[in-house]
């Protein structure tokens, strides 16, 4: 090992190896087994440092395909699969040429590892596709974002079945960027009961008609994601993104911490380590949470926990059958190729490092 403070980004900082990763931030140079070594252990810390999860509980990973629920799945497999019960839960979300490519992915990992999945389709769920959805919330922007429709949907069938395959914590392959972006997203829009709920643990999370979604790539920047899957061959689906994904404001956000990452490295953590100095002061009124759990029940239609009568997704999809209703006769439905014809915005593609 080398000398503390002598670092020289020539060779690895923990043994004579030649550098094969840089991380700027610390500034950090690692041989490829060193930054395996301090990946995962910064991945069992984040577990241990949340108290995510206990021995014995069931564990139940959404998986999309991607790199990050991929190395999510890999590294819970390779540490807690003594300990604790893995299975995965794969979402169709219904987009042609692109999703079924992932899910295949999502399905050979699984296969690999041992673990066994289940894939949920919207269609069946909801009747509906992402492919028919989107180009009905794209023509009508009074009824709010397309990927605002696609999250409520997937996290509805998440915490669905993660009741009825009776897990006890969702794992989502959320990072330290996602957070990031989300905590600078809610500063902008003063959405401050969304900050509030930002946690490595999320949701309401005292509701026995929620399961506890949790996330341990919480402080793993999305870079090092993609290096650790690289050097470890964690197959994961990473030719495209998904063909709506321009849509969301994230991308921009996204690129503009970016752009301060490369020119100020280590700014993500600090923001991260502001908004955990924050948390104490952000503390959530309890009578207020109290009254909320009292005011949940049943969704009307699906039975997922809601304050009024119907869910938010419920509430959702019926605003869209409606849509689709007044628009069946005015015009046919514009296909992803028409959509993508008027699209020179922002992509989580182009957008990634
Ligand atoms: Fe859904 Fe938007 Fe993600 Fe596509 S980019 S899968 S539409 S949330």
């Amino acid at each position: 090992m080398q000398k503390q403070g002598k670092k020289n980004p020539k060779t690895c900082e923990q043994c004579t190896k030649k550098t094969s990763v840089t991380l700027p931030y610390g500034p950090h140079y690692f041989c490829e087994k060193h930054f395996t070594k301090f990946f995962e252990n910064r991945f069992k810390k984040t577990i241990r440092k949340y108290n995510l999860f206990k021995p014995k509980e069931k564990l139940l990973i959404a998986l999309s395909g991607g790199k990050d629920s991929c190395v999510l799945l890999y590294l819970i497999t390779k540490y807690y699969s003594k300990s604790n019960s893995i299975q995965a839960l794969i979402i169709d979300e219904g987009v042609k040429g692109y999703r079924e490519k992932a899910i295949n992915v999502a399905k050979e990992l699984c296969s690999k590892l041992n673990v066994n999945y289940l894939v949920v389709k919207f269609k069946k769920e909801f009747g509906l596709t992402n492919d028919k959805l989107m180009p009905l919330v794209l023509s009508n922007p009074t009824l709010g974002g397309t990927c605002a429709f696609c999250g409520t949907m997937r996290r509805n069938l998440m915490n669905k079945y993660a009741k009825k395959l009776r897990a006890d914590k969702l794992l989502t392959g959320h990072n330290l960027d996602d957070e990031v972006q989300s905590f600078v997203m809610n500063v902008f829009n003063n959405d401050f009961k969304r900050l509030k709920r930002m946690n490595a643990t999320s949701g309401i999370i005292d509701y026995e008609g929620f399961v506890k979604r949790i996330k341990p790539l919480y402080e793993t920047p999305e870079k090092e994601i993609i290096t650790y899957a690289a050097i470890n061959e964690i197959k994961h689906y990473s030719q495209e993104c998904c063909p709506y994904s321009w849509t969301a404001k994230r991308n921009e956000y996204r690129e503009m911490l970016n752009t301060f990452e490369n020119r100020f490295p280590g700014t993500e953590y600090s923001i991260l380590r502001f908004f955990e100095n924050l948390k104490p002061y952000l503390k959530s009124n309890k009578n207020s949470e109290n009254k909320i759990i009292h005011s949940l029940h049943e969704c009307k239609n699906c039975k997922e926990p809601t304050e009024k009568d119907y869910c938010k997704t419920c509430e959702m999809i019926q605003r869209i059958k409606k849509e689709e209703m007044k628009t069946k006769n005015k015009k046919e439905e514009k296909d992803l190729t028409h959509l993508n014809k008027y699209n020179k915005k922002l992509t989580c593609q182009t957008t990634k490092n």
